[in-house]
C-alpha cells in the first residue's frame, strides 16, 4: 500500500468539462480520440481512461505495453498504438490494439505477422510525414504502400494521419497549413486506390483550437484535457485537472545566522520558521525549483522553496503563514502554478506534467 502523503489528485470534473469544451468546438460527428500516453499525462491512464471510456471514441498511446495496460484495466475502445515496435506485433494482436503503419519495414512486418496468425482485416493506421520529419511515410511511397495493401486480405487501413509540427504557433501558419494542404492531397491519393473510405485526421490539441477546419474525421485530444490550451486564454477556458498535494510533516526556527539544507544553501539572515514537505527531486520537482525559484501554496499564501530541493523532500519558508504539522499544502494547484514552474524550470507544461514519478499515489477525485 502507498501510504507515502503526498499524492496527486486528478479531477474527473475537470477531465469531463475540458472534453465537453473540445466537443463543443467541433462538428458533432467529429469522433474524438483522447490521447492517454505516458501515464494519461503523468495522471493515470487506465483510471482516466476507465472514466472516459463511454465519452470517446478511441483512446491512443505510444508504446505497445501502455494500450496493454488499458486491455487488462478492461477497457474495450478502439486503442491507436502511435509507436509501435515490431516485436511487440504478437502482443498487439493479441490484445486488439490498432497500430501506427509508419514505414515499409513495419508494413511487411505487421503483414507478416497477421498472415502468420491467419487474421484477415485487421485494422491498422497509415500515419504520413507532412513536415514533422518524425514518424511516416511520405507521400511519394503511396502507390507502393496501396500495391502492398490492395494485395492483402491481412490487413485493412482504419484511419490515415498525419501530425502538425506547429499548431500552437501562430507564426508557422503558412507551414502548417502546408501540411493540412499536403495531409488532403494524400488522402485523396489514398482513397483513390481503394473501395471504402478510412477516416482521416491530423489535428491535436492546439490543431483544433487554430485550425478546426481541418477536423476531418477525428481529432486527437491530448493536453487541452489535462487543461492546457496553447495560450493564456484557452487555457482560462479549460480545468485543471492535476493537482499535486502533500502534507507539512515538521516544523522548525532557524535562528538568525542558521542554515537550512544540503550544502547550507539557505542562510537565516533573520529568524526563520520553516516547513518540511515530504516531496523531492525523485518525485519529480525539479531541482531548479530550489534557492527561493520556487513557491508551494499553504492557507492560499505562496511559500518559497528555500535552499536545495532534496531527493526526497523540501523546505519552505512559512515564516508569515499560520500553520501546523500536519496541514496540507498544494505543490500545484492551478494550470497558473504548473505554467510557472514550467518558466522557472524553462520547459513546458507537458513536461512538467509528465514528470511526477510513479512513487507519488494518483487518486482520481
Ligand atoms: C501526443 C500526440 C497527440 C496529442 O497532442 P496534444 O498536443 O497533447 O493534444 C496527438 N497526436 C500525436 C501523434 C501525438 O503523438
Amino acid at each position: 500500500m502507498n501510504n507515502h502523503v503526498s499524492v496527486l489528485e486528478i479531477s474527473k470534473n475537470a477531465l469531463e468539462y475540458n472534453l465537453q469544451y473540445f466537443k463543443d468546438k467541433l462538428h458533432q460527428k467529429t469522433k474524438i480520440l483522447a490521447v492517454v500516453k505516458a501515464f494519461g499525462y503523468g495522471s493515470d491512464a487506465n483510471e482516466v481512461a476507465y472514466f472516459l471510456k463511454d465519452k470517446v471514441d478511441y483512446f491512443a498511446v505510444a508504446y505497445a505495453h501502455e494500450g496493454i495496460s488499458l486491455r487488462n484495466a478492461k477497457i474495450p475502445t478502439p486503442i491507436l498504438v502511435l509507436h509501435p515496435q515490431i516485436q511487440n506485433f504478437d502482443e498487439i494482436i493479441r490484445n486488439q490494439l490498432e497500430p501506427t503503419i509508419y514505414n515499409l519495414k513495419t508494413l511487411n512486418a505487421f503483414i507478416t505477422k497477421a498472415k502468420e496468425k491467419e487474421i484477415e482485416y485487421y485494422p491498422i493506421h497509415l500515419k504520413f510525414n507532412t513536415g514533422l520529419n518524425r514518424l511516416g511515410f511520405s507521400k511519394v511511397n503511396i502507390p507502393k504502400i496501396m500495391a502492398i495493401i490492395c494485395n492483402s486480405k491481412h490487413v485493412k487501413i482504419k484511419s490515415i494521419f498525419s501530425h502538425l509540427a506547429a499548431s500552437e504557433d501562430s507564426n508557422e501558419r503558412q507551414f502548417t497549413l502546408n501540411q493540412i494542404q499536403n495531409f488532403k492531397d494524400i488522402i485523396t491519393q489514398v482513397y483513390d486506390h481503394i473501395e471504402y473510405t478510412p477516416m482521416a485526421h491530423t489535428l491535436n490539441t492546439s490543431g483544433v483550437i487554430n485550425y478546426p477546419e481541418a477536423q476531418f474525421d477525428m481529432v486527437r485530444i491530448g493536453i487541452g484535457l489535462y487543461g492546457f490550451g496553447n495560450n493564456k486564454k484557452e487555457t482560462s477556458q479549460l480545468k485543471n485537472t492535476h493537482i499535486l498535494k502533500s502534507i507539512i510533516s515538521q516544523i522548525h526556527i532557524a535562528k538568525k545566522g542558521e542554515t537550512v539544507g544540503y550544502n547550507r544553501a539557505f542562510k537565516a539572515f533573520k529568524d526563520t520558521i520553516i516547513a518540511t514537505i515530504p516531496i523531492g527531486h525523485a518525485d519529480g520537482l525539479s531541482r531548479k525549483l530550489g534557492k527561493g525559484n520556487g513557491y508551494i501554496t499553504i492557507q492560499n499564501r505562496s511559500a518559497p522553496i528555500i535552499g536545495n530541493v532534496c531527493m526526497d523532500m523540501i523546505m519552505v519558508d512559512i515564516t508569515n503563514i499560520e500553520c501546523n504539522e500536519g496541514d496540507p499544502v498544494f505543490i500545484f494547484k492551478t494550470q497558473e502554478d504548473i505554467l510557472n514552474i514550467s518558466s522557472m524550470t524553462e520547459t513546458i507544461s507537458y513536461e512538467i506534467l509528465t514528470l511526477i514519478s510513479q512513487r507519488i499515489k494518483r487518486s482520481l477525485i
